[in-house]
C-alpha cells in the first residue's frame, strides 16, 4: 500500500517537473518572440543624492508590454530566461536602450548616469568586454563613466577570480560597477575584499524595515560603515518614505534609490518628472525619527 502511494507520489512529482519544464520552455519562446517584436522597453528609476537634491543616475528596469496581459515586471519573465543565452541578447539589447537614452539626456544637458543590470550569465561570457567595448563605441558622444552596471554579488560565486578581471576590464574602460542588493549573498565580506565595486547598494529588505528592526538597522548602519571603510560609495534602495531618506541621510548614506522618490517610468517621463525633482525638507527633519 505504502509502495503504491510512493509510486504515485513520484509520478505526480515527475508530471508536475514535466509541466514547470514546458511551461518554461513555451516562455522563453515567448519572450524571445516579445524582444523581437519590441514589446520590451526598460523603465527608468531615479537614483539621488538626498542631501543635495540631485539627480545622479537612472536605473535601467525592463518591462514587458505584454499584448493581452498588461504590463509586466521583470520577475514574470526573466527567471524562465536567466540561465539561458537569451539573457544575454536581452542584457545586450537594454545596454544599447539604456545608451541610447543616456546620449539623448546628455544633449539635454543632463549628465546623470545609467545603470544596467548585468545577469551572471551573460557578464561570465567570454566575449562580455568585447562586446562592451563595440557597444561603447557606437555611442561616442557618451561618456563611460555614466555607465554603471549593476551586478549580484552571486554573480561571483564559481569563480570571483574571473569575475575580478573582467570588472578590472571594464573600469579600464571608465565603467563603473555596482553590487546589488549588497548584504543578501552568503559572503558579501569576502566578495567586499575582492571585488573593485565602486558601489554597493543596500539591499531594499533591509532599508525596508530599519525604522521597526533594530537588526535591519544595525545592517544598513554597518553597510554605510563598510563603504566608507573600503572607500566605496554606498546608495539605499527601496526608499518608501520620508523617515527612510532622514534616518539614511544621519546614517551617512546621501544616495537613495525608491517608491518614495520616484517609481520606474517610462523614459519620456523622465525630463519632465527631473525638472520638477527637490529635496524634501522632511528629509532633513529628525523628528520624523523619534526615538531610535
Ligand atoms: P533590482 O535591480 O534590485 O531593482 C530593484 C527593484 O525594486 C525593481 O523591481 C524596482 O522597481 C523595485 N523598487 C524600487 N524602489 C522600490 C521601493 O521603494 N519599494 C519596493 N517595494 N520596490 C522598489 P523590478 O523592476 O521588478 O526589478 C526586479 C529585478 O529584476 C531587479 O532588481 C533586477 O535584478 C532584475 N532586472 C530588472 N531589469 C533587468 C534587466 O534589464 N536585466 C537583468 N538581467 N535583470 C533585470
Ligand atoms: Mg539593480
Ligand atoms: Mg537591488
Ligand atoms: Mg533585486
Amino acid at each position: 500500500q505504502a509502495k503504491v502511494q510512493g509510486r504515485r507520489k513520484v509520478h505526480f512529482f515527475d508530471a508536475d517537473l514535466d509541466e514547470q519544464v514546458r511551461t518554461h520552455h513555451n516562455r522563453r519562446t515567448e519572450v524571445r518572440e516579445a524582444l523581437l517584436a519590441g514589446q520590451l522597453v526598460p523603465f527608468y528609476q531615479p537614483k539621488v543624492d538626498m542631501r543635495h537634491g540631485r539627480v545622479v543616475g537612472m536605473e535601467a528596469l525592463l518591462r514587458w508590454r505584454h499584448p493581452a496581459r498588461g504590463l509586466l515586471g521583470p520577475g514574470e519573465f526573466l527567471p524562465a530566461v536567466e540561465h539561458t543565452d537569451l539573457i544575454a541578447d536581452i542584457g545586450e539589447w537594454v545596454l544599447r536602450q539604456a545608451l541610447e537614452q543616456l546620449a539623448e539626456w546628455c544633449a539635454a544637458g543632463r549628465m546623470w548616469g545609467v545603470s544596467v543590470n548585468i545577469a551572471a550569465r551573460h557578464f561570465q561570457r567570454a566575449d562580455f568586454v568585447q562586446q562592451l567595448r563595440a557597444i561603447l563605441e557606437e555611442y561616442p558622444a557618451v561618456p563611460p563613466r555614466l555607465l554603471e552596471l549593476e551586478i549580484l554579488e552571486s554573480s561571483a560565486l564559481h569563480d570571483v577570480n574571473h569575475v575580478r578581471c573582467i570588472m578590472q576590464e571594464c573600469q579600464a574602460m571608465g565603467i563603473r560597477f555596482a553590487l546589488d542588493d549588497f548584504g543578501t549573498g552568503y559572503s558579501s565580506m569576502a566578495y567586499l575584499k575582492r571585488l573593485p565595486a565602486d558601489v554597493l547598494k543596500v539591499d531594499q529588505s533591509f532599508v525596508r524595515n530599519m525604522l521597526v528592526d533594530r537588526d535591519d538597522l544595525h545592517l544598513v548602519s554597518a553597510v554605510v560603515g563598510l563603504a566608507r571603510a573600503f572607500n566605496r560609495s554606498v546608495i539605499a534602495e527601496g526608499v518608501e518614505t520620508a523617515a527612510h531618506g532622514a534616518l539614511l541621510i544621519r546614517l551617512g548614506c546621501d544616495l537613495a534609490q525608491g517608491y518614495g522618490i520616484a517609481r520606474p517610468m517610462p523614459a519620456e517621463d523622465v525630463l519632465d518628472w527631473a525638472a520638477g525633482f527637490v529635496k524634501a525638507p522632511a528629509w532633513e527633519d529628525a523628528s520624523l525619527l523619534g526615538p531610535l
